[in-house]
């Protein structure tokens, strides 16, 4: 910048920095419309199996010291072991306990076998799996992973996700209590019951009206917000 005047150089450059902190708050505005939006037509990150990438688990795995059992026993003892674990939610916990677990987890999740259905041999998936996926198994994994999670995260027993409770949109005082939903609850009294945040207790506040033709405007107008950004 030739001949700038270094005042006018500041005083402009304070005046870009106020419309980037103008804009970073009203992007943040936006977001918590869109974010309530969805709770208002009821959607919800929905359950996927659980994956561990290969190149965490495969890089720098090592013994553990506590790990005295499960890794000393044959594999196909182990992988019973894995098999009578109540829910995927209570093998994915332990996969996520040691880099040797993750990697059996993913090698039994994708392992088939062959049983005998009514006289006809028939390949199955070795570690049971639902048949049908609902909202309360992505909530059982969920439950099991508090302490994973840095202290400002929340989970939402309602919206089925963990809520950065730094984020604008997330402020205020959430509902619910966690004493409610002890011993990893996740059924459908869970989700009543236990925590739930602020914009999915905006939302249950506009159940009566979500069906509108207001609520479809302002879902529409969330809906370009996402598109314009
Ligand atoms: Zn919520």
């Amino acid at each position: 910048m030739a001949h700038a005047n270094p005042a006018q150089f500041g005083a402009q450059l304070a005046t870009l920095n106020n419309l980037q902190t103008e804009f970073d708050l009203l992007s943040q505005a936006l977001e918590g419309h869109l974010r309530l939006a969805k709770r208002i037509r009821g959607d919800h990150p929905v359950f996927k199996v659980t994956k561990i990438p290969e190149k965490i688990y495969k890089k720098d795995q090592r013994t553990q010291d506590n790990d005295v059992l499960l890794s000393k026993l044959p594999a196909d003892l182990a992988a019973l072991v894995w098999k009578n674990l109540p829910t995927d939610a209570d093998r994915v916990t332990l996969a996520l306990t040691c880099k040797a677990h993750a990697e059996t987890y993913e090698y039994l999740k994708m392992k088939k076998v062959n049983i005998m259905v009514n006289n006809v041999e028939k390949s199955v998936m070795f570690l049971p799996r639902p048949i049908r996926f609902a909202y309360n198994h992505r909530l059982q994994v969920l439950v099991r992973l508090p302490t994973w999670f840095p202290a400002n995260y929340q989970l939402c027993y309602k919206c089925n996700q963990y809520i950065d409770n730094t984020h604008p949109s997330s402020q205020g005082t959430w509902e619910g209590d966690a004493r409610e939903v002890r011993n990893f609850q996740a059924d459908r009294q869970a989700t009543i019951v236990g925590p739930r945040c602020r914009l999915c207790q905006i939302a249950d506040n506009l159940n009566l009206v979500k069906e509108t033709p207001e609520a479809k405007e302002y879902e529409r107008k969330a809906k370009l917000v996402k598109q314009t950004f």
